[in-house]
């Protein structure tokens, strides 16, 4: 395949991964840049029975070159390592839910996605296998169950607790998590790296290639052709700049850099941004407002599986805000159940409780021409503020889980409760949201950009709205649907 006829995917993370797979299967062979060296993010993860107990990870770097317009204090992270983000995350994946997709519908137009829960169904089934989750089997009504490699149900004791919260309109159930139930050692920091477990297997058998060190910074556009025909990059090691020709683009480099990307990628087509004629890149950003709990409590309870308190249903809560509680379960806590001579058993227990916000036209990042850039890339603006609402949900939240162990006489003393600054979920979406209307987003059901249609953007920057469920699995689907349409434009030539 000639370079020219090549699509180019950026980033290695858990959504260029999904597009990687979905691609080379269509035999597209793409070629994957990745701005990190082929060494960084290397870490230990050892896991008997879904049991962790030795983790290794390079610390989280925050980005620096921000002039912060909303909250002072707001945060944003990233990795610029093979694999991404996936050097850190948790692994939980649970899918979204038809109510996810309704609540955002009743919000209003701005906030409805272009495509329902019965369209991403059939993605997060063809993606789940790849992930070998351990979770539950049954459906509760904001949750939908994946497919799974592994079966969890909690411990009986917490049937007392799923009961009483019940009351509140919320399931308690247990969490999926991608290779939960693995025996495994790995040389990744996490158990599922995306770029070690999908990407590294497919080059090995030649059916992609793959460039380290080498940071997309711009698209060129042909006025003639129509399209976008080369992504331009800088070699990190060297400073060259290369010239990469293309017959389409993939852009998975998380929800800032894709953005920022695109931004950057002016033309006397698109001026303001490859897609953005209506200003709509680079806003919406959206993260989970995030709050700690810890509790002790009056017994001892089962520490594993880890529970998962839903969100309340629709009826009872406003459009668009929610949270939901996750328990914690890290080789820490599980250590800490030998230390006191009971072997997974607890009588502390903690949560981090995910809300969500109403995606906000105000909430951005936006290229800072007025700050010295470097070679490789611009300084940002950046504007991530939470309402006061978020934390009266995270505290709804909170008050219903504490009723719930109350009730169940689990005699529960809250000892934390810690609201997080804004971005420290690190589940950064929504700057290139998808819709059906190009007024109010940058990429179209098949995550195609409004008016660039071989450019793809893969990762949660398309999600229109941030439903407070961990976003990686809904991000994979979503990249391989849009891959797969991809991939039948191309043998189509429609793109
Ligand atoms: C501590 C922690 C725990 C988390 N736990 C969970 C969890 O349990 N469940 C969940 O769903 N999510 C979790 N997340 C969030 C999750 O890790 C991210 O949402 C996810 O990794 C995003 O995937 P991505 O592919 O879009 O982007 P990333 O993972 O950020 O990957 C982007 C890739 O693009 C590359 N890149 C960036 N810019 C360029 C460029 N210009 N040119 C070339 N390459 C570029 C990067 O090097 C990287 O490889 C967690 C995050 C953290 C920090």
């Amino acid at each position: 395949m000639s370079d020219a006829e090549r699509v180019v995917v950026v980033g290695t993370g858990p959504a260029a991964a999904a597009a990687a797979v979905v691609l080379s299967e269509a035999g597209q062979e793409p070629l994957l840049l990745e701005a990190g060296s082929g060494s960084a993010g290397l870490g230990l993860t050892a896991r008997v029975r879904g049991l962790t107990f030795a983790k290794v990870r390079p610390a989280l770097a925050r980005r620096s070159d921000l002039t912060m317009t909303g909250d002072p204090k707001a945060e944003l992270f990233e990795e610029l390592a093979p694999g991404g983000l996936s050097n850190h995350w948790a692994c939980a994946v649970p899918r979204f839910s038809p109510d996810d997709f309704d609540d955002a519908t009743r919000a209003g137009v701005e906030y409805s996605w272009p495509l329902g829960y019965a369209e991403l169904a059939p993605w997060y089934d063809r993606i789940e296998p790849l992930l070998h989750i351990a979770g539950p089997a049954a459906d509760v009504p904001r949750l939908p169950a994946g497919r799974l490699k592994d079966r969890w149900s909690l411990a009986p004791e917490w049937e007392a607790v799923a009961r009483e919260v019940s009351t509140s309109g919320r399931d308690l159930i247990a969490m999926p998590y991608a290779y939960g139930s693995e025996t495994i050692l790995t040389r990744s920091a996490t158990a599922f790296n995306a770029y070690t477990r999908l990407i590294k297997p497919i080059l090995q058998r030649g059916g992609l290639s793959l460039r380290f060190d080498t940071r997309a910074q711009t698209l060129e556009w042909s006025n003639t052709e129509r399209r976008v025909v080369a992504v331009h990059c800088r070699d990190v090691g060297t400073g060259a700049r290369l010239r990469i020709p293309c017959r389409a683009v993939v852009l998975a480099a998380g929800a800032v850099n894709s953005a920022q990307i695109l931004l950057e990628s002016t033309s006397g087509e698109f001026p303001e941004g490859l897609g953005n004629r209506h200003g709509v890149l680079g806003r919406y950003l959206h993260d989970h407002p995030l709050a700690k709990v810890f509790v002790e409590l009056g017994r001892r309870v089962s520490l594993a599986p880890a529970s998962y308190l839903t969100r309340s249903s629709l009826a009872g809560s406003d459009p668009l805000y929610a949270a939901a509680c996750m328990q914690w379960n890290s080789a820490s806590h599980m250590a800490r159940t030998l230390l006191s001579g009971h072997p997974g058993l607890t009588s502390r227990l903690g949560f981090s409780l995910f809300g969500t916000m109403i995606p906000s036209r105000e909430d951005q990042i936006a290229i800072d021409r007025r700050a010295p850039s470097s070679d490789t890339r611009s300084p940002l603006l950046f504007s991530l503020r939470y309402p006061q609402r978020c934390v009266q949900e995270l505290e709804r939240a909170k008050d219903d889980l504490l009723a719930g162990l109350e009730r169940a006489g689990w005699a529960p003393r809250l000892k934390v409760f810690h609201v997080e600054v804004p971005g420290n979920s690190v589940h950064y979406g929504g700057t290139c949201r998808m819709h059906e209307s190009p007024r109010f987003g940058v990429v179209d059901a098949f995550s195609r950009v409004h008016g660039a249609p071989n450019v793809i953007v893969a990762d949660s920057s398309v999600f229109t709205t941030g439903p407070e469920k961990n976003p990686v699995l809904t991000a994979m689907a979503l990249a391989a649907r849009a891959s797969d349409r991809l991939a039948r434009d191309l043998r189509a030539f429609a793109v």
